[in-house]
C-alpha cells in the first residue's frame, strides 16, 4: 500500500510498503480521508524530533473496516469508522477518575512513533486503540470526510461545555482558521451571539461564510471598544483564544466582563510559552481563565451525532481535498492559510 512518510521539514516521501498486519485482538482500517490539522502543520514546519525516523501523520481518520482479528467482537468489515488519536493508559490517577485528556501517558495515533497515522491507504487499530483509543461508528448518512471532522469538532464541542455557552452569551473567537470557524459554529449552535476577531483579511473573508454577528479586524479597530458597543458597555461573557498568539490571551483578559471566561484554547510556541495577563482584572473583575485541552471521548462521539444534524456546516468548512499523492499540495495549501480545512482523501 502507499503510505505518507514525513522525513523532515516540510518534506513527505511517498512510500510503497506492506500492508498493516492485522493484529489479533484489532483491526484494518482502509482509510477514506483524513484532515491536516494545525498540529500536524506545526510538525511539518518544525520537522521530526531528533532521533526519530519518518513517522506517517494524521490522526483526523474516517474509513472502513477491512479485516478484523479473531479476538475482536463488536467490528465487523464494512463498519463505517471514525478514530481520533488519543489513546490513554487506563491506569494513572486522572485516568482513573475519567480525565482521560490528563492522562500522564498519552499516546498519540500519527504523532507517537510507533502508531502509524491516517495518511496511508490502510491503518491497523490495534486492541490497546480500540479500548484505550477514541473510535466510533459513524452515523448512517455522513460522509467521510465529514467523519474526519469530528476530531477537530470535538476539542471544541469540550471547550464550549467547560465554558457553558449559551443563549444570553456574548463569546468573542479570537483567530478565525479552520478551529475558529468551528468556535464559530458551535458557540451559534448553543444560541450565543458571536463576534470573531482575525488580523488576516483572507481569513475574515472566510469567516463571513458563517455569518458571525461581527468581524473585528483588531490591527485597525479597537476590539475591546467594539465588544463593550456591542454588548451595552460590559464587555465579553467568553472569550475564546483560538490561535497561538499570546498577546491575544492578554487581550482577551481585557475584554470579558466581570465574572466573565477566558478560554486558552490554542498552545503557545513551545520555545515561548509565557504570557502575562492582567491579574488586577481577573482578581476584581472575578474572571475565570481555563485552560481547554482534547476531550473526553464521548465528546467524539457527539461531534459525530452533531456533523450529522448539520450544526457544523462541513461544506464550508471543507475548502480543499488532495489525493495522497499530493500530499505535498495539502499541507502547502493548508499553511498558505487560503482555505479552511484541508482533507486528503487516500
Ligand atoms: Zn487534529
Ligand atoms: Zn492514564
Amino acid at each position: 500500500m502507499k503510505a505518507a512518510f514525513l522525513v523532515d521539514a516540510r518534506t513527505f516521501e511517498i512510500r510503497e510498503v506492506p500492508d498493516p498486519t492485522l493484529p489479533d485482538d484489532g483491526l484494518v482500517l482502509q482509510v477514506e480521508a483524513c484532515g491536516v490539522c494545525g498540529s500536524d502543520l506545526r510538525r511539518w514546519k518544525e520537522g521530526l524530533a531528533p532521533g526519530v525516523e519518518g513517522i506517517v501523520p494524521g490522526h483526523e481518520v474516517a474509513g472502513v473496516v477491512l479485516q478484523v482479528g479473531p479476538g475482536v467482537t463488536g467490528y465487523a468489515p464494512g463498519d463505517r469508522l471514525a478514530v481520533a488519536p488519543d489513546i490513554h493508559c487506563g491506569r494513572c490517577y486522572y485516568c482513573l477518575r475519567g480525565m482521560y485528556n490528563l492522562c500522564d501517558e498519552l499516546h498519540f495515533l500519527g504523532v507517537t512513533p510507533g502508531y502509524p497515522g491516517g495518511f496511508a491507504a490502510k491503518m491497523a487499530l490495534s486492541g490497546q486503540v480500540l479500548t484505550h483509543g477514541v473510535v466510533h461508528r459513524m452515523p448512517d448518512g455522513l460522509s467521510f470526510v465529514e467523519g474526519s471532522l469530528a476530531e477537530p469538532c470535538s476539542s471544541v464541542l469540550a471547550a464550549h461545555q467547560k465554558a457553558g455557552t449559551s443563549l444570553d452569551d456574548t463569546v468573542v473567537v479570537i483567530g478565525s482558521g479552520p478551529i475558529g470557524c468551528l468556535h464559530v459554529a458551535i458557540a451559534q449552535a448553543r444560541g450565543a451571539r458571536v463576534v470573531v476577531a482575525e488580523v488576516s483579511g483572507q481569513r475574515r473573508e472566510m469567516a463571513c461564510r458563517f455569518q458571525p454577528d461581527a468581524i473585528v479586524d483588531p490591527l485597525h479597530e479597537d476590539l475591546g471598544a467594539r465588544v463593550r458597543q456591542l454588548t451595552g458597555g460590559l464587555g465579553a461573557d467568553i472569550a475564546i483564544c483560538a490561535n497561538p498568539v499570546a498577546a491575544t490571551q492578554t487581550q482577551a483578559v481585557e475584554i470579558v466582563r466581570k465574572g466573565g471566561r477566558v478560554v486558552l484554547f490554542g498552545g503557545l510556541p513551545k520555545a515561548q510559552p509565557m504570557t502575562s495577563l492582567d491579574a488586577n482584572r481577573i482578581h476584581y473583575g472575578e474572571i475565570e481563565v481555563v485552560g481547554a485541552f482534547s476531550y473526553h471521548p464521548t465528546m467524539h462521539a457527539l461531534a459525530l451525532d452533531v456533523l450529522k444534524r448539520k450544526l457544523v456546516p462541513a461544506e464550508l468548512l471543507v475548502t480543499h481535498t488532495f489525493g495522497l499523492e499530493q500530499i505535498d499540495e495539502a499541507f502547502q495549501t493548508a499553511a498558505s492559510g487560503e482555505g479552511l480545512k484541508v482533507v486528503v482523501i487516500p
